[in-house]
């Protein structure tokens, strides 16, 4: 898919969103938040649910969380601005309440066609809502983190899931936010790692006609996608952070 086509694409998603009433959430919101950022990313973050500055501002993570988000990004050299940033439910629970099962279902799909058109190579789960979805059966205290393989029926076609506290934990407690920074000094290496991995299974699948079921069933049959994205550098340009690894 081109440039132009992820960004028309996740715009129609975002319209949907935005006029959506499939659950309950709808009649609380002021604004839906379908999420943000660069449609070439190689790597999405995925937040539980906009809180009370997202449900004025239509915008994920512009709170206080938000900051908290930046500042860890920052630490490994990134902007939010080139990654995608987005939620599990698109609308605001209200009193930030957890979101509830029938809700998470509900909102599921935009995800899925998001992470569809996104095809990333990483997504970072921010929380146990979002980690729920991406590394089931997981327990945030033992897996923040660690990444795993991402079930294709997520809407991702062979990423890697990496598993973070969410930024409102750590801004509570002060032994979670040290965690995330650690935890976060660990994305630019499992961004390689899921980049080699990809390369592998699609220089395969270009060679060997008989391609797994899972990727028959995809649209898209071209070739591995450039790495456009300015996160992290290239291989042959190590920036500091990547030269620990
Ligand atoms: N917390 C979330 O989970 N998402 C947001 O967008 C903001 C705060
Ligand atoms: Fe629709 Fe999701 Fe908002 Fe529910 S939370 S109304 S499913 S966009």
């Amino acid at each position: 898919m081109t440039d132009l086509g992820r960004q028309q694409a996740l715009d129609a998603i975002a319209t949907e969103v935005r006029a959506c009433i499939n659950c309950r959430l709808h009649e609380t919101r002021t604004k839906a938040v379908p999420g943000e950022g660069d449609p070439e990313t190689e790597v999405v973050f995925v937040g539980e649910g906009p809180g009370f500055n997202e449900d004025r501002g239509g915008r994920p993570f512009i709170g206080r969380a938000g900051d908290l988000l930046v500042k860890l990004l920052a630490s490994i050299g990134w902007r939010r601005e080139e990654v995608f940033i987005t939620n599990i439910v698109k609308c605001r629970p209200p009193d930030n309440r957890d979101p509830q099962p029938d809700e998470i279902a509900a909102c599921a799909p935009y995800l899925r066609r998001q992470l569809e058109v996104l095809d990333p190579a990483v997504v970072v789960t921010l929380g146990r809502h979002s980690m729920a979805r991406f590394m089931p059966g997981a327990r945030i205290s033992g897996a923040h983190g660690t990444v795993r393989a991402i079930d294709p029926g997520t809407g991702t076609r062979d990423a890697l899931v990496f598993a973070m506290y969410h930024p409102a934990a750590a801004l509570r407690t002060p032994a979670i936010e040290v965690e995330s920074y650690a935890d976060i000094a660990g994305v630019p290496a499992a961004l390689l790692d899921a980049r080699r991995r990809r390369e592998a299974v699609r220089s395969q699948e270009a060679t060997v006609p008989t391609a797994p079921a899972i990727e028959a069933a995809t649209t898209e049959s071209g070739p591995p996608a450039a790495p456009a994205s300015t996160i992290p550098p290239a291989s042959d340009e190590p920036a500091p952070q990547l030269t620990l690894f």
